[in-house]
């Protein structure tokens, strides 16, 4: 792959007169000039509320928003532009999907996720557990920190040795790849599973970290529902997506409501407009998601099997060489195939706010924390972790420096093994 670094401009800042290595971009992707170029566009030529004015910049602004949408319809392979909704971000888009499932639950009924989810995939659903009074039930992970067939409950305690066996079982809810482990889940394996159990279950998945770096196509996965972020794809903040197959978002009730979503009022009540507008009440990050189209313009000239291809490699790079640097332990799987651009770790004796800081010296910056997945930490028995990832503009260099840094944090803490 061409060396894609001089195309962001923050990655030719030096600080103290050294470069920035850029090792966190499961938490923020930086963004390349034509992202930056198309945000500035919208302020400096169209800057108009969408949907709304019918005087020529808005109509501008509503063209360009609407065109985002068909891309975004494109890149995920949707049947129709309309099964895109555009939100915030990751967890407000599952926050809408589990809104509007959890209108069906019966008490009987049972939920799936698995022990890897981030919070955004763990919360939501203990909170409609909670008020629907239905059951949250987690798929287990192995110690290389794989899904199993196994499922648990909440005090870990082994309920079914298959989810197959889950009565009443109406959503499952996964990440697609781990933002701590790396690991990518078998997520079509499963729906075909799923599917083949029952017609009744809602499959929602979790793609903050897929869709950014592996060909997702949504009709091949026959999921129902998945949600990501555009600004972990080199897109701006404030906008992110949640697609649904257009049958079950036009059954579903709308999260929020208010301005934008309706088609009428009355002092009586409302009634809410078609999809996708139903779901997108209130003024949208209108420069976020005509950033995001660039985004998709950009990452699309690339081509998502390559940037797979090329963090795999970089993976292949970084696993082993990390692995085996004495006192340190990395979570997550060994093989590069089954394992996104994340790696986690930790280092013997020292705490990955540390590492996190002794690294920043360097102008390398990783991620330290539990990164909001505190049940997956505690299943790993780690309070916390350090988390290196990468994205196109890193390199083979980018890890020498990490392993170089990993190094520099045992020396300073006299760890010699
Ligand atoms: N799920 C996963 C797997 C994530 O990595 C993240 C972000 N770290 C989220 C959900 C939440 O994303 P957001 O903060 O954009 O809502």
């Amino acid at each position: 792959m061409k060396n894609y670094k001089s195309d962001f401009p923050i990655l030719q800042r030096k600080i103290n007169g050294k470069p920035i290595v850029y090792l966190d971009s499961a938490a923020m992707s930086q963004k390349p000039r034509q992202v930056i170029d198309a945000v500035m566009h919208v302020y400096k030529h169209v800057n108009a509320n969408v949907g709304r004015g019918i005087y020529t910049i808005s109509e501008e602004a509503t063209g360009l928003f609407e065109k985002s949408r068909e891309k975004i319809a494109r890149f995920i392979n949707a049947k129709f532009p309309s099964e895109i909704i555009f939100t915030h971000n990751t967890t407000h888009a599952i926050n809408v999907v589990a809104y509007g499932l959890s209108q069906t639950l019966k008490k009987s009924d049972a939920i799936l996720i698995s022990e890897m989810e981030h919070h955004s995939n763990t919360v939501v659903w203990q909170r409609v557990a909670k008020e629907k009074g239905v059951r949250l039930l987690f798929l287990r992970i192995d110690d290389q920190g794989v899904l199993t067939n196994e499922v648990v409950d909440e005090n870990n305690k082994t309920i079914y040795k298959h989810f197959k066996e889950i009565p009443n079982l109406k959503i499952v809810s996964l990440a697609h790849v781990s933002n701590v482990l790396g690991t990518i889940n078998p997520i079509e394996k499963i729906i075909k599973a799923l599917r083949a159990q029952s017609s009744e279950v809602s499959i929602v998945i979790d793609g903050a970290q897929s869709v950014p770096h592996m060909l997702t196509d949504v009709q091949k996965l026959d999921c129902d529902f998945l949600a990501f972020s555009g600004y972990k794809m080199l897109g701006p903040t404030g906008a992110g997506v949640l697609y649904g197959k257009k049958n079950l978002l036009e059954k579903l009730e709308p999260f929020v409501v208010g301005s934008h979503m309706i088609s009428s009022v009355t002092k009586k009540g409302a009634i809410w407009t078609d999809v996708p507008g139903k779901f997108e009440a209130g003024t949208a990050a209108v420069e976020g998601v005509i950033g995001l189209g660039a985004a998709v313009d950009y990452i699309n000239a690339i081509g998502m099997e390559n940037i797979r291809e090329y963090e795999r490699q970089l993976v292949a790079y970084a696993l082993p060489r990390i692995t085996k640097i004495a006192g340190v332990k990395v979570y997550g799987p060994r093989d590069p195939d089954l394992h996104g651009g994340v790696i986690s770790f930790n280092i013997q004796g020292v705490h990955s706010h540390d590492v996190a800081q002794i690294l920043n010296e360097d102008n390398i910056c990783i991620r330290s924390g539990h990164h909001c997945a505190m049940p997956l930490h505690l299943r790993l028995e780690a309070e916390a972790s350090a988390r290196a990832s990468f994205y196109i503009y890193n390199d083979e260099s980018d890890v020498d420096k990490l392993i170089e840094g990993i190094k520099k944090v045992k020396k300073i803490f006299k760890i010699f093994l």
